[in-house]
């Protein structure tokens, strides 16, 4: 017996890297075993901040091949991309009436948004998280897995929830929990920022070992080792971090031997390439053969769409029916 339904969506962000694998997907294929999820790709979201579309198609089957190679399993979890399920944008309407818009421009993270790109602050940023929350109550949600940046949103779904359910006096809606992902934040070859594509400080889950093995090669490791018989401080490197994710047979020994210069920063981030590319290897076997066939990860994509609207229907249905529309 499952605990309820999980709704998570991300961002069409093309193919995935460590942080995201590490930071959410892990736990989407984790959470599979206790809850019925739905994951969501969502491309509504994207457009709120992008100038050229023309990746977006693609960004969107990439980041889908990389969920389901990485142990998404479409038979029982919804996966789907949210435009393909239009009663979203309904109910973003319909919801959008329940929001007072201070609340909306008040959010740091709109204010984050208008600082980042004054150029584009369009209307569409400042609904954002209506739409957001549009996504999660439609599909009945119980939990929402969250990172820290993220709870702001989703307390702001609780509230349009109470007060849609307040002010039609009936319960049509889900208040969803939240539920904090362990996995808080990965650092990237910097050493120093959160790993992403921005930043070009990444390491895609995709790439050839080859590429792998280049990419950890540029690590930044504790910058007080200068000299190779300088002892080290795993404590504040970025490669033993990862080493603790990906080498758990090699950590203990790592560890000791970077304190005593035992071994050197090469052959520390050598070991990580390895063992990182050991454990992506059935990841990419799995996504090559995905990958072959150029329909499937679009046929995935829609029978998923075919199941997230049946939901999405009842729901709109009595979200429609609580607000008297005929
Ligand atoms: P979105 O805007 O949809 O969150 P991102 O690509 O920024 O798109 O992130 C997708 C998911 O991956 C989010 O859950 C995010 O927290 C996680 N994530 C991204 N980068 C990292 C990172 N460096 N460390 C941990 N988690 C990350």
């Amino acid at each position: 017996m499952k605990k309820g339904r999980v709704f998570s969506g991300a961002r069409p962000t093309g193919r995935q890297h460590l942080g995201n694998y590490l930071g959410a997907i892990k736990n989407y294929v984790a959470l599979q075993d206790d809850y019925d999820c739905v994951y969501c790709i969502v491309d509504l979201h994207a457009l709120t901040t992008m100038d050229e579309f023309e990746d977006l198609r693609q960004n969107t089957a990439e980041m889908a091949l990389d969920w389901l190679a990485a142990g998404i399993r479409p038979a029982e979890t919804i996966m789907f991309v949210q435009s393909h399920v239009p009663q979203v944008t309904e109910l973003h309407t319909i919801l959008s009436m329940f929001t007072p818009l201070g609340k909306l421009t008040d959010l740091p993270t709109f204010k984050e948004k208008v600082a980042q790109s004054p150029h584009n602050v369009n209307y569409g940023l400042v609904g954002y998280p209506v739409l957001m929350a549009a996504d999660i109550v439609l599909y009945k949600t119980d939990v929402v897995p969250v990172g820290v940046d993220q709870a702001s949103h989703i307390e702001f779904t609780r509230e349009i929830v109470r007060t849609f359910n307040f002010r039609t006096k009936r319960q049509a809606l889900i208040e969803p929990q939240m539920k904090n992902t362990e996995y808080p934040k990965v650092l990237g070859t910097d050493g120093a920022q959160k790993m992403g594509k921005s930043l070009n400080n990444h390491i895609e889950l995709a790439a050839t070992p080859a590429e792998t093995q280049a990419k950890v090669m540029t690590m930044v490791t504790d910058p007080q080792r200068q000299r190779r018989t300088d002892p080290g401080r795993p404590e504040v490197c970025n490669v033993f971090s990862l080493h603790k994710t990906f080498s758990p047979n090699d950590v203990a020994m790592i560890d000791s031997q970077c304190r005593s210069a035992g071994i050197g920063c090469v052959d520390c981030k050598k070991l990580l390439a390895k063992n990182i590319n050991a454990h992506l290897e059935p990841f990419r076997a799995k996504r090559a053969e995905i990958a072959s066939d150029h329909q499937q990860v679009w046929n995935v994509l829609r029978d998923g769409a075919k199941r997230a609207t049946a939901i999405a229907e009842r729901t709109l249905a009595e979200v429609k029916d609580a607000v008297g529309l005929p």
